[in-house]
């Protein structure tokens, strides 16, 4: 199936600018999770097409991409990004289709896309060394430099906004990336590669194969050509990554999920926070890293939170991702079965509110959203990363208890506080484990500009605004004895 408009056999890899088969020949489905039909076929990618990519990488930064000015990198990211919102339709159609998001959140996710291209295409230029005064006769001064090859691991989510974040800023700092996108969800990827290309990446400065995340993914994880490696997905292949790079001695971005929470005091603006404590947890069905998950309440507004929520999410229509409604599905039967699974495990406790399901393809993999209320801090569905439309309510006494409850998971993505005190808006910013804390708000939009990752379980490493240009080069020390 040649995916308009850009025409890309989606059985193919691009490596070195070329869309070629895969080394095996072997193709793996993509299924539609709206309704279970079959998308198409994606190239299964190895260790062979892995080495390809790598050598094609390598001759990139060897040849013009490795010599090619910040300026020139920047405009090619320009193009890049204007190819993107060109295509806005089509790539959030092919989004919506793959992932099961609906269209609106798709488009929002092409925008993303768009935005990390202008925003590390304008930055990269402004990436500078410092001078150090040292002593009499000397001139000292630092170079920030392109690690070389980067590898980029990328899951299903949001497979748009995490290429932009991370294979952007890689570009943009004249690294050459091969990129490994989901076995379960990589049209975009594969249409973005075709989108960089047109816009005039030299080749094998970007390479994308396709496959298996322990094929293809295990193969770029541990190559020794690699000189970055960047994931997002999950703890357990995050810990894999680490150890395959560290056999190789070069580092790593990880950005693991969370069990993110959101604080709501008794003097927050509530009408103001209803909409974000809801959305940040059904949002891509609550298949995002940084899902709110935990709503933390204090007692004299629990009710009238509880209530609210539940009302949210008794309206909530969830429907294939075509039809664009509030939640889609989720991105396989699979991963609706693990969800499920947590249901179950949440049988013992009150549901406040839960969505209804109406007609929908029998194959979807749909799950209802689900508010669960008065759950206690220590319950598995308060501690584990559940990836899918759930939504614990944790009540809580005062500022200290919110704080510990806050605090007590493995993770350490996100937190956010409702309340209108200054001076605790300030003490909790500073206490609450995240790499990144919002105030009377919760996500900003998810900003490029606002760098992200986590603590913890949650991973480490910094992607997006500016700190990714640090994250994406290493410094070099230049020290001149001139006398
Ligand atoms: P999820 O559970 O959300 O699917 P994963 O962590 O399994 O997340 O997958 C995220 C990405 O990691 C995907 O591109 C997947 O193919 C890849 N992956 C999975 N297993 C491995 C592995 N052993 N080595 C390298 N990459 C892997």
């Amino acid at each position: 199936m040649p995916l308009r408009p850009l025409d890309i056999d989606p059985a193919l890899c691009l490596i070195n600018g070329q869309w070629q088969p895969p080394a095996g020949g072997a193709t793996l489905p993509l299924t539609n999770p709206s309704d279970g039909s079959a998308l198409c076929e994606i190239a299964r990618g190895t260790a062979e097409d892995i080495d390809r990519a790598v050598a094609a990488a390598t001759a990139a930064r060897a040849g013009a991409w490795g010599r090619a000015t910040a300026l020139e990198r920047g405009r090619i990211l320009s193009r890049i990004g204007a190819l993107v919102l060109e295509n806005a339709d089509e790539l959030a159609r092919l989004e919506a289709l793959d992932v099961g998001k609906p269209l609106k959140q798709a488009l929002a996710d092409v925008n993303a896309l768009a935005r990390y291209m202008e925003f590390y295409a304008g930055a990269v230029d402004k990436l500078h060394g410092t001078t150090i005064p040292y002593l009499d006769g000397y001139t000292v001064y630092t170079l920030r430099e392109a690690h070389g090859v980067t590898g980029h691991i990328i899951p299903w989510n949001y497979p748009m906004q995490i290429i932009g974040r991370s294979v952007g800023a890689a570009l943009a700092t004249g690294n050459a990336a091969v990129l490994k996108p989901a076995e379960e969800a990589c049209l975009t990827a594969l249409a973005f590669g075709e989108l960089a290309r047109r816009a005039g990446l030299p080749d094998g400065a970007l390479n994308v194969v396709p496959g298996l995340g322990a094929e293809a993914g295990a193969a770029l994880a541990g190559h020794p050509g690699v000189q970055h490696v960047s994931f997002t997905g999950s703890v357990g292949v995050g810990k894999l990554i680490q150890k395959a790079a560290g056999d190789n001695v070069v580092p790593v971005t990880l950005e693991l999920g969370g069990k993110s929470p959101q604080l709501v005091f008794d003097d927050a603006d509530i009408d103001a926070a209803l909409p974000f404590l809801v959305n940040a947890g059904i949002q891509n069905a609550g298949q995002t890293c940084s899902a709110s998950s935990r709503i933390l309440v204090q007692r004299g507004v629990y009710d009238r939170v509880v209530s609210a929520m539940a009302e949210r999410y008794a309206a909530l229509r969830v429907g294939p991702a075509l039809s664009d409604l509030d939640v889609g599905p989720l991105i396989s039967t699979r991963q609706r079965d693990i969800v499920r699974g947590f249901l179950e495990r949440g049988s013992d406790l009150e549901i406040a509110a839960q969505a209804t399901l109406g007609d929908l393809p029998e194959n979807g993999a749909y799950v209802a959203p689900t508010l669960f209320a008065g759950v206690a801090a220590d319950h598995p569905l308060a501690q584990d990363e559940i990836f899918g439309p759930v939504q614990v309510i944790i009540p809580f006494e005062d500022e200290a208890e919110a704080l510990a409850i806050a605090n007590g998971t493995d993770y350490g993505l996100v937190a956010s506080v409702w309340t209108r005190d200054g001076a605790r808006q300030m003490r909790l910013a500073r206490a609450l484990h995240a790499g990144q804390v919002f105030l009377n708000n919760y996500g900003a939009g998810g900003g490029v500009e606002l760098p992200f990752g986590g603590t913890g379980l949650s991973g480490h490493g910094r992607e997006k605004g500016f700190e990714a240009l640090y994250g994406f080069t290493s410094l070099k020390t230049v020290a001149a004895f001139h006398g």
